[in-house]
C-alpha cells in the first residue's frame, strides 16, 4: 500500500515487474494472519470492499458477479437436474450462491481450508456469504486434497475448484493425483469445473494448458472456456470443463436455461454467453495446441 502526494492511499497488485492493478483505498478493515495466509479486506475507492489473500486479490464487490456466475453456472445448466454438489475452495461463499441458486440442488459441501477466509466472508461480503445460511449448503474447514480422498465414490453430479492460485496451500489442487479422486467421486453424468488461471499471464498462463491436458487425459469431454474479470490478473479468466458424458455446447439446453427460475437474477451468465464462452481466441487455442 503506497500514499501518493496526492494523500491518498492506494493498493496495487503486482503481475509482473512494476506492472499491474492499482486500486484507490479508503480503509483497511481487516488484517488477520491464519495458519494459512494473510486475509486482508480493504474499503476501495470504486470497487467496494475487497479480499485479497497474501496480497493477491480474490474477490471485490464490483466484479465478483462475473467468476461466481461463470465458474457455476455452465455446468449446472448443461447438468440441469444436478443434486449434489462439492465445491473445493471457494470460503468466501460466491460460487456456492450461484450454485445454489439452482432448486435442483439438494445438498452442496463446501470445503474450505482457512476459516478466517469464511469468517471474513461473513463479516464484509454479505451477499457472498449468504450462502452459509442455505440449510442446504454443508461447511467443512478441511484440506480438499484430504476431503477427495474420503468422500464417497459417484457421489457428486458436480465438482468445482474455487482455488487460489497453484502455490503454496492450493498447489495440491492442480495435481492429477487430486483431479483423478475427483472424477471418482462424480456420477457417471457428472461434471467437474477449476477455475484455470489467465491466459494472458505469462507465470501462470501455462496453467491453462497443463490444467486442460490432464482434464483430456481423464475425461472423454474437456473443454476451456473464458469470462472477462476485471479485477483479476490480465483481465481474463479461463475455466476448464470436463465430463464422461455431456458436452457443454452439443449436450447444452439454452432453452431450459432461459427458463430457468433464476435467468433474469444474473448479471453475466446468459445462454448466450455460456455458448460464446466456448469461442475461443485465436491466442487461446494456440496456447492450448502447444
Ligand atoms: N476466485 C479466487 C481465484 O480465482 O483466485 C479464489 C477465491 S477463494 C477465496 C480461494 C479459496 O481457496 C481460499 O479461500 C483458500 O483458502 C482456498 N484454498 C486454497 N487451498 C485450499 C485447499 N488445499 N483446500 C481447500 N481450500 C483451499
Amino acid at each position: 500500500v503506497t500514499a501518493p502526494t496526492r494523500f491518498s492511499l492506494q493498493y496495487s497488485e503486482y503481475w509482473r515487474h512494476n506492472t499491474g492493478l492499482t486500486f484507490g483505498i479508503k480503509a483497511l478493515l481487516h488484517s488477520e494472519r491464519s495458519p494459512f495466509q494473510h486475509v486482508e479486506v480493504y474499503e476501495t475507492d470504486a470497487f467496494g470492499h475487497m479480499m485479497t489473500l497474501d496480497g493477491v486479490i480474490m474477490i471485490t464487490d464490483y466484479d465478483e458477479f462475473v467468476y461466481h456466475e461463470m465458474i457455476a453456472h455452465p455446468a449446472l445448466c448443461l447438468l440441469q437436474d444436478a443434486k449434489r454438489a462439492l465445491v473445493i475452495g471457494g470460503g468466501d461463499g460466491g460460487a456456492a450462491r450461484e450454485a445454489l441458486r439452482h432448486p435442483s440442488l439438494t445438498r452442496l459441501d463446501l470445503v474450505e481450508i482457512d476459516e478466517a477466509v469464511v469468517e471474513a466472508a461473513k463479516r464484509f461480503f454479505p451477499q457472498l456469504s449468504a450462502s452459509f445460511g442455505d440449510e442446504r449448503l454443508k461447511l467443512h474447514l478441511v484440506d480438499g486434497t484430504a476431503f477427495v480422498k474420503e468422500a464417497p465414490k459417484g457421489h457428486y453430479d458436480f465438482i468445482l475448484v474455487d482455488s487460489t492460485d497453484p502455490v503454496g496451500i492450493a498447489e495440491g489442487l492442480f495435481t492429477r493425483e487430486f483431479y483423478e479422486a475427483c472424477r471418482s467421486l462424480l456420477t457417471p453424468r457428472g461434471v467437474m469445473v477449476v477455475q484455470s488461471e489467465s491466459p494472458f499471464d505469462p507465470v501462470n498462463g501455462h496453467v491453462v494448458k497443463d490444467v486442460r491436458r490432464l482434464f483430456e487425459s481423464l475425461f472423454p469431454i474437456a473443454e476451456t472456456y473464458l469470462a472477462s474479470t476485471p479485477s483479476y490478473p490480465y483481465g481474463l479468466w479461463s475455466f476448464t470443463l470436463g465430463s464422461r458424458s455431456l458436452h457443454p455446447l452439443r449436450d447444452y439446453d439454452a432453452e431450459a436455461a432461459h427458463r430457468s427460475p433464476f435467468a433474469d437474477e444474473l448479471r453475466y451468465y446468459t445462454p448466450q454467453v455460456h455458448t460464446a464462452a466456448f469461442a475461443l481466441p485465436a491466442f487461446v487455442r494456440q496456447l492450448l495446441s502447444e
